[in-house]
């Protein structure tokens, strides 16, 4: 009788499944479980290779920018994935309310996705 418990578990996933799908934050189409389709996550505004190490902003070279040579900011360095601009600014005003509670745990995982390639 061991294959009961197979059913139920495979049960239980379809059920989760089911009960987390839901359509992307971007263009409303279906997007498993996750807050945004595979081609919108595809198209949020990447950073550039070379950036200053405390800001983020854009450099050449990854050198530190000016702004931060003038007026060093209280932290040491900043770990992005992405440029804070449109659609991703929206998108984390609306986390910040609790409407896409699911966001931010995304985009730890898709930076972390992106720093592994
Ligand atoms: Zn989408
Ligand atoms: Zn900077």
């Amino acid at each position: 009788m061991a294959i009961l418990p197979q059913i139920i578990g495979s049960l239980s996933a379809a059920l989760a499944r089911a009960a987390l799908a839901q359509d992307c934050l971007l263009c409303a189409l279906p997007s498993g479980n996750s807050p945004l389709c595979t081609a919108c996550a595809a198209d949020l505004p990447r950073l550039p290779g070379a950036c200053c190490p405390r800001c983020a902003l854009p450099t050449p070279a990854g050198a530190l920018c000016g702004r931060c040579l003038a007026h060093p900011p209280h932290y040491d360095r900043t770990i992005a994935a992405y440029r804070y601009d449109f659609p991703l600014d929206k998108l984390i005003m609306l986390s910040n309310t609790g409407i896409v509670w699911r966001l931010p745990l995304f985009l730890v995982n898709r930076w972390r996705r992106l720093q592994a390639t």
